[in-house]
């Protein structure tokens, strides 16, 4: 008898999703950890890997083929989420590979820090990539995530020259991402790219904020409203003045 070995990884959970992660109902995984550390983050129990549960690609297979024909017919298909989940490249390479060996539409959902890690091949089996910019300003986006953009933008030219579909996701937090000069710098330089099917720009909001009670972590937004009305749609409107798409 023979034993095949698959790739193991730190995955934080699994859940099926319709219409944020991707087209159609999803098989989202939430892979742990992420050199990230947002301000808003929702997922502060997703950024430790050791915190995450070690499972191997087939085991992720196996629960995912249970759903398949339903994400099939409701036209969806498999995002791998996070967490950060270039954090670990192989693993999700692999995942994303036996997908589309099955046929199924994939998405990946990154902040592009580690997009230098994804390599050709992980990119040719992932047919969407949901791309967080969160911050034009170099300083600002540093304060807000802990790291540089740099290699997020980096990130972003190589998926256009790839040809590969992007959905740009951008968090308007009041008082932090909403400067008009920001939101435009990012729909400037997304306006050069030439595979964003859409923006969404995603209304801040504090449904995370029990997580971080329950780790005995402060959340650092607490005391910040969600945008209001006026504000998302100033904000939408400034991308569709570039001629992008937005929800
Ligand atoms: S990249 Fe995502 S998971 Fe990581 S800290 Fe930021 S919001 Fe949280």
């Amino acid at each position: 008898m023979t034993t095949t070995l698959t790739r193991a990884g730190s995955v934080h959970s699994w859940d099926l999703s319709t219409g944020v992660d991707g087209p159609g109902t999803r098989f989202v995984v939430f892979t742990s950890g992420c050199p990230l550390r947002c301000l808003y983050c929702q997922n502060p129990d997703t950024w430790h890997m050791r915190d995450g549960k070690r499972v191997s690609v087939d085991d992720v297979v196996a629960e995912m083929s249970r759903y398949r024909r339903f994400i099939e017919v409701a036209g969806g298909g498999l995002t791998v989420s996070g967490g950060e989940p270039l954090l670990q490249p192989a693993f999700v390479g692999d995942l994303l590979h036996r997908a589309k060996a099955l046929g199924l539409h994939t998405a990946l959902d990154t902040s592009g820090y580690l997009g230098g890690r994804a390599t050709d091949g992980l990119l040719a089996d992932t047919d969407l990539v949901l791309l967080d910019i969160k911050s034009w300003d170099p300083g600002r986006y540093r304060r807000l995530t802990g790291v540089d953009r740099t290699p997020t933008l980096a990130f972003a030219r190589r998926l256009s020259e790839l040809g590969k579909a992007m959905w740009v996701r951008f968090v308007l937090v009041p008082g932090l991402t909403d400067d008009p000069d920001d939101v435009e710098g990012i729909a400037s330089f997304v306006s050069t790219l030439s595979t964003v099917e859409r923006v969404d720009v995603l209304p801040f909001h504090k449904l995370g904020a029990a997580k971080y009670t329950a780790l005995g972590l402060p959340f650092p937004l607490a005391h910040v409203p969600a945008p209001d009305a006026d504000l998302v749609r100033r904000v939408r409107e400034q991308f569709a003045r570039h001629h992008l798409p937005t929800t």
